[in-house]
């Protein structure tokens, strides 16, 4: 059995399928006849286009236009009159043979688009690497695996998958194992947007493999086996049953409202830390984005992004969101958040040091770019805006007040901004907790985030392992804590949600709906089931639940009743 991480859930078992691409050996030959040489790189050339032509044709079945864009990119550079011309002009000058010719201007564009400052360039370059191997390949007659023939059910083993590898997965491919590959890797996304199980990172799993092996893939648990013995076998069966049951059984709930047996209406939304996992908390029944984490758009670059970089993703997300609310948290950086382009100040407790509003409302000219791009944004959708880390009615003030301020120069500037922007705060420091009745006045909401209310109610970091025993979200002291923000906010009519890990865990559900508790954020994949756990309780009887949890004395306690209560 080999580890990896699981992309992609779900279980599978089936024959390996070792997808290993020629091995492309190029000598440098001189050649006397140019007009012979050209004319075979042409015919490679067309062969090649042809090829890719074949193979989109094929994905098409199962791909959407978007998903099948991988192809027209590379068919948009094996027209390039530029690449094959670079070609053409390296033989008759240099009269060299065409794979040569091929190889040294295909390596020369990629250096040069890789050192272009611009994610976009930068993923030119692996369209160009992907179209010229093509080229090589058919230069030299070398066969390329062609993986939409695949016509019996298979797992693919790999050491890692290009795009257009996994844009020509067909319905007969159940699975794939590559060895390299993180969550977010290319083929990790595409894994999930095909509903294929995954298992990448697994490190060497070929050189283990012969085609046609068995192959069990557990792409739950991250494990691969390697010709299970049949009792594993059993076992995968049944987990996969059990899997695609509760699977059918939350789709359903894909539409439907979140709401208790006795008619009591919650909203289930999702986090979000860039544009593209916002389609996947549409895509999970999520009624709205409840923390977009806009600290992702900072960290994956090597400059504070500009007004323009931030307004076009935060329009992309509300109009994914198409009119469903979408809280935006303004620049949460700091801690264990850093920039490679900006020097924090040392500190000997970053967590408590200068950092998110703190940060913001000292380089006023940094948090102003951000507050421009949303008020600009603003118009395309459902826009909330939050403040991270507050602990002082001032500090939201202040916050407060130079949103206005960009709000009232875009104005002056004659651009639009909607005027329906909530401008609210994370609770997360517990004086804005104990304090959450005043705050109230001023704030349009409040979004708990309990990764940090427990980690400074606690006097626990929350990176460190050892003591971890501390993050206790069932803790009595943290349900007061969210009790007083709730109540707090309910007192002036102010809604209040939860971003924190806590609002995803199955048993704090039945807890928070008892408290109060307006919105309930997560990731994307734990909306449904979040909502299966809503839609079977009954408010009153979680009231009560819950005002029992608040006067116990310990996390134990809590977790125990709630486990024993829910399960009756
Ligand atoms: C939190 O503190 O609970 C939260 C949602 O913010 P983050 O995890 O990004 O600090
Ligand atoms: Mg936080």
């Amino acid at each position: 059995m080999l580890k990896g991480i699981a992309a992609s859930a779900g279980i599978a078992c089936a024959k390996a399928y070792k997808l290993e691409q020629p091995v492309v050996v190029i000598e440098k030959k001189s050649i006397e006849d140019a007009d012979a040489e050209i004319a075979k790189l042409d015919a490679a050339l067309a062969k090649t286009v042809a090829d890719i032509e074949g193979v989109k044709s094929r994905a098409a079945k199962r791909l959407s236009d978007e998903e099948l864009a991988v192809f027209d990119a590379h068919l948009m550079m094996a027209n390039d009159p530029e690449l094959v011309g670079q070609m053409r002009t390296m033989i008759r000058n240099d009269l060299v043979n065409a794979e040569y010719a091929a190889d040294e201007v295909s390596k020369m564009m990629v250096a040069m688009f890789e050192s272009m400052d611009n994610d976009y360039f930068r993923e030119r370059a692996a369209d160009i690497k992907d179209v010229t191997f093509r080229m090589k390949c058919n230069l030299l007659g070398l066969e390329i695996p062609d993986l939409s023939s695949i016509s019996e059910p298979t797992i693919i083993v790999a050491h890692d998958l290009t795009p257009s590898d996994t844009a020509q997965l067909n319905e007969y491919v159940r699975g794939f194992v590559t060895e390299i590959g993180g969550k977010t890797s290319h083929s990790a996304i595409m894994a999930n947007s095909l509903e294929i199980p995954a298992v990448v990172g697994t490190g060497a799993v070929l050189s283990e493999t012969k085609n046609g092996d068995l192959i069990g893939l557990d792409a739950i648990e991250g494990e691969v086996f390697i010709n299970p013995d049949e009792e594993t076998v059993a076992l995968l069966a049944k987990k996969e049953k059990d899997y695609l049951e509760e699977k059918r059984e939350l789709k359903i709930l894909v539409n439907a409202k979140s709401i208790t047996t006795d008619g009591h209406e919650v909203e289930l939304a999702g986090n979000i830390g860039n544009a593209k996992d916002a389609e996947q908390v549409v895509a999970n029944g999520g009624e709205g984005v409840g923390l977009f984490r806009t600290e992702f758009l900072y960290m994956d670059n090597d400059h504070f992004p500009t007004e323009e970089e931030q307004f076009n993703v935060y329009k992309q997300v509300l109009e994914t969101l198409n009119g469903k609310k979408v809280v935006v948290r303004t620049l949460d950086i700091g801690g264990d958040k850093k920039l490679s382009y900006f020097t924090f100040p040392e500190e000997m407790n970053p967590f408590l040091g200068y950092r998110a509003i703190r940060l913001c409302l000292d380089k006023t000219d940094i948090f102003k770019t951000q507050l421009r791009a949303l008020c600009r944004a603003s118009v395309y959708g459902k826009l909330c805006i939050m403040f991270p880390m507050i602990a002082t009615v001032n500090e939201f003030r202040q916050a407060k007040a130079l949103f206005e301020e960009c709000k009232a120069e875009l104005l002056a500037e004659g651009v639009a901004v909607s005027d329906d922007i909530q401008v609210g705060m994370m609770v997360e420091i517990p004086a804005a907790a104990v304090l959450a009745d005043e705050f109230s006045k001023y704030a349009d909401f409040f979004s708990i985030g309990t990764n940090d209310l427990i980690q400074y109610s606690m006097a626990a970091d929350r990176m460190s392992q050892k003591v971890a025993y501390l993050y206790q979200p069932y803790n009595p002291a943290i349900l007061r804590l969210i009790n007083m923000t709730i109540k707090g906010a309910h007192k002036n009519g102010k809604w209040v949600g939860m971003c924190g890990a806590m609002a995803g865990e199955p048993y704090a559900v039945p807890i928070l709906l008892g408290l109060g508790l307006d919105e309930f954020s997560m990731s994307a994949t734990q909306i449904l089931k979040a909502r299966k756990v809503v839609n079977s309780l009954s408010y009153e009887e979680m009231q009560k639940l819950a005002d029992n949890c608040l006067n116990m004395d310990t996390a134990e306690e809590v977790l125990d009743y709630v486990k024993k209560e829910t399960a009756k």
